[in-house]
């Protein structure tokens, strides 16, 4: 892939994550995907190149790389396992959460391992009740004394189960954005429980659960920044997970359009190489051209975050919204380009599919994306 501008630290970064990706992860992902494994062996192997804290200052055991250098990461780990990418990007997000929110000795206490990836964090804030609609979760979190009592369930969560760090978004007061708080749960806090393993299409390489909160007693230290701050923090959180869902999208459907250039050049029909013909040419030009597009939006995307670009918010959910959708669809049209062995589950494409699928859907659908562009444009609250 021609990167003209990346600096040399830049190519630096791609071809150490780019060796990582091609010795750990993609000639485990079909078999990962089959058997459902979360491979935490793998990730901690991750860390030692720095990927547990990508956004996390030095002094805490981070990486303190940018929000531009991140998706070079997640587009370079997701050629490989799109999934396992995904989840690297939801514990970078908490990581960075609590690295930017926590205090002294939250930082202290919770980013070493989270750095190192020998604790794993999971991002709470879909409810069974409570999707789109972030700011009407219910669950709630009720003072007592110098502790907080949290009541109630969150949905489809990430690494959860696996995880040892949970921010758990939760209710302090009234009802909307302003009454929500974070706080930072560990697996083994007494009360915390989790659902079943959800049966998925896809990101089957990593474990989505329930978690269940069951008058789980916590110390007052436990609160992530002030009380009320908890939506900001989660939107915060976001902004930059989206980048990161973004690049896991272009990766996947970069790979799959590699695969489709071979295939093609391989399998003959009709007396030639399928690559002779000039319509299957067209179709990967298209393919390329668009990727290049999402890859453009998403790095300009980054960059106004990682300058506070005051449109940075609009940005992330532009690139977010066009990537994702622009990743499926190129993975899509490379499984219609492998015939019928686009099908098959050894060619590695339909896997593609299947994992891009949930990035449309996730950390916010792309219509709820078309929602935050459009308020920027009309000033909507
Ligand atoms: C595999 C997987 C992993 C996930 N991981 C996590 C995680 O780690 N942590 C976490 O907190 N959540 C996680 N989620 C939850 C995910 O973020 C939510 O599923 C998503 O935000 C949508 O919420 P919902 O499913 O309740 O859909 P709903 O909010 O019920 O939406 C249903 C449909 O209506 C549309 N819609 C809703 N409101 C509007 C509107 N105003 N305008 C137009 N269309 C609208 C939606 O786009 C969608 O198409 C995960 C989900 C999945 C599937």
């Amino acid at each position: 892939m021609p990167m003209p501008t990346l600096t040399q630290e830049q190519h630096a970064i791609v071809e150490a994550v780019g060796d990582f990706t091609r010795e750990h992860l993609a000639p485990s992902a079909i078999d990962w995907d089959r058997r459902k494994h979360f491979p935490v062996d793998v990730l901690a192997k991750a860390a030692d190149l720095g990927l547990g804290g990508i956004y996390v200052a030095e002094k805490h055991g981070g990486s303190a790389l940018s929000r531009r250098d991140g998706t070079l990461i997640f587009e370079t780990l997701a050629t490989g396992c799109p999934s396992i990418a995904g989840y690297i990007s939801i514990h970078n997000m908490v990581a960075w959460m609590i690295g930017h929110y926590g205090d002294d000795g939250q930082r202290a206490r919770w980013l070493p391992g989270l750095c190192s990836m020998r604790e794993l964090a999971s991002y709470c804030l879909t409810e069974p009740g409570a999707g789109s609609d972030a700011a009407a979760i219910a669950t709630r979190a009720v003072r007592d004394g110098d502790a907080y009592i949290l009541d109630g369930v969150k949905q489809f969560v990430s690494g959860a189960g696996a995880s040892q760090v949970y921010v758990v978004m939760a209710r302090t007061g009234a009802a909307g954005a302003r009454g929500i708080s974070a706080f930072v749960l560990e697996r083994d806090d007494s009360g915390l429980s989790f659902g079943a393993n959800e049966e998925k299409m896809g990101w089957n390489a990593q474990p989505t659960r329930q978690v269940i909160l069951d008058g789980v007693r916590v110390p007052a230290d436990r609160l992530l920044g002030r009380e009320g701050d908890g939506f900001r923090i989660a939107m915060n959180g976001l902004n930059g997970g989206r980048l990161g869902i973004a690049a896991c999208s272009l990766g996947g459907a970069r790979a799959a359009l590699e695969a489709s250039t071979s295939y093609l050049e391989s399998r003959r029909a009709f007396g030639a190489p399928l690559l002779h013909a000039q319509g299957l040419q067209f179709q990967l030009a298209d393919m390329a051209t668009e990727l290049e597009a999402a890859r453009a939006l998403l790095w300009r995307a980054a960059t106004a975050l990682d300058e506070g670009d005051p449109k940075a918010v609009e940005l992330c959910a532009m690139a977010k919204r066009f990537v994702t959708d622009t990743g499926f669809a190129v993975a899509n049209r490379a499984l219609q380009l492998h015939g019928g062995y686009g099908y098959l589950t050894e060619y590695g494409i339909e896997k593609i599919v299947r994992d891009l699928r949930v990035h449309q859907i996730l950390e916010g659908t792309n219509e709820i994306m078309r929602v935050i562009v459009a308020r920027g444009l009309t000033g909507a609250a």
